[in-house]
């Protein structure tokens, strides 16, 4: 999340259930160091026509959004061990080609990102 011109890391996520229209729902909290806001930032897939919508709100909206979802939580990451967040939460997977220059060979190497940024090689 940005706020005040910073890049602020959320203080929670709560991983939230799917509903009709929206599906890889989760809301990031957190507290803006600078200005003491309430920062809330909703981040979902519209099944329709699969579109990620990305929205943030601050200080009343934020409270009002955090308020209105927290019947749709599934789990929270504070849930999760911390030993167990780099395999956790939502993932893409990133593939890198190796090319070996003395016999031409190909290896495609595999690493699953998480949303912490975090990479974990998985072949
Ligand atoms: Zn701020």
């Amino acid at each position: 999340m940005v706020h005040c011109n910073m890049k602020i890391r959320a203080d929670e996520i709560w991983f939230l259930f799917s509903n009709e229209e929206f599906t890889n729902r989760r809301l990031e909290i957190a507290i803006c160091p600078k200005c003491d806001k309430q920062l809330a930032r909703l981040v979902e897939t519209r099944i329709q026509d699969n579109k990620r919508l990305d929205v943030m709100y601050s200080a009343k909206k934020a409270k009002r959004l955090i308020e209105s979802c927290r019947n749709e939580v599934d789990f929270s990451s504070l849930d999760i061990p911390k030993q167990n967040k780099v395999l956790y939460g939502f993932r893409y997977g990133e593939n890198t080609e190796r090319i070996n220059k003395k016999t031409g060979e190909s290896t495609i190497i595999q690493k699953a990102v998480d949303f912490y940024g975090n990479k974990e090689r998985v072949n």
